[in-house]
């Protein structure tokens, strides 16, 4: 386990943005890390969010990083202040009916599938421009989400060279997004790669924010 501030001394560095994955961990270990000073937090399910968010101080952004299942957006809408795993139109078409219900504009993420696994969720780019093309025939209907960049995961492997170009193709994923749907929107800005075992090689690749559960808050 690495300690908060050494973490957050690298971070600075480079203005790295940390999501502390608190997955999994009580509230009263979590809550030592917020009185160093963390406020952002993520959580990968949504009953567990919920639970956590009731029970914490009121100025936390809670980060939602895990596949997300359209019926339960309602749940999360509330409060939830950024989600990373934005995978299908469905998906996007419901997080907007949400936050218009609570008339809150929620910043987004699309997940994007680079890692060799298929187990991990995300967009292929047929998928992404579909949906693009969806969103941009209407931006209109789109007043409540805020589209702030990609998120991805690298494969599970000890290949750190396999690592990196899955880092390259996202960073390149996201130049392109930029390059054709959002070259004037300041705010399309965000790449969120890079977790415990990864995420120096992200930094390196590119990464804006990097997702941090096991190297604070120790195996899970
Ligand atoms: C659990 C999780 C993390 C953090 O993983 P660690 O290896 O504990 O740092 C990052 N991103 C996602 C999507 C996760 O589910």
């Amino acid at each position: 386990m690495s300690s908060f501030e050494t973490i957050c001394e690298e971070l600075k560095i480079t203005h790295t943005k940390l999501v502390a994955v608190s997955k999994t961990k009580p509230v009263e270990e979590i809550m030592p890390v917020y009185h160093k000073g963390q406020r952002i937090f993520g959580e990968n399910k949504v009953q567990e969010m919920v639970d956590k968010q009731e029970q914490m101080p009121k100025d936390i952004e809670w980060h939602l990083i895990g596949h997300l299942q359209t019926n339960k957006v309602k749940y999360i809408a509330p409060f939830v202040s950024m989600i990373h795993s934005i995978d299908s139109l469905k998906l996007l078409n419901e997080v907007e009916k949400q936050a218009a219900k609570n008339n809150r504009v929620i910043n987004i993420l699309l997940q994007m599938h680079v890692a060799n696994e298929e187990t991990k969720f995300g967009l292929d780019q047929t998928e992404l421009i579909e949906l693009m093309d969806y969103y941009l025939s209407n931006p209109k209907n789109y007043a409540h989400v805020n589209i702030v960049g990609i998120m991805g995961m690298a494969t599970n492997t000890n290949d750190t060279n396999q690592i990196r170009n899955e880092f390259k193709q996202l960073k390149g994923i996201f130049q392109f997004i930029k390059n054709s749907y959002f070259i004037n929107k300041k705010d399309f800005a965000e790449i969120s790669m890079g977790m415990s075992s990864d995420y120096t090689i992200a930094i390196e690749e590119g990464s804006t924010m990097v997702r941090i559960g096991s190297l604070l808050f120790g195996h899970r």
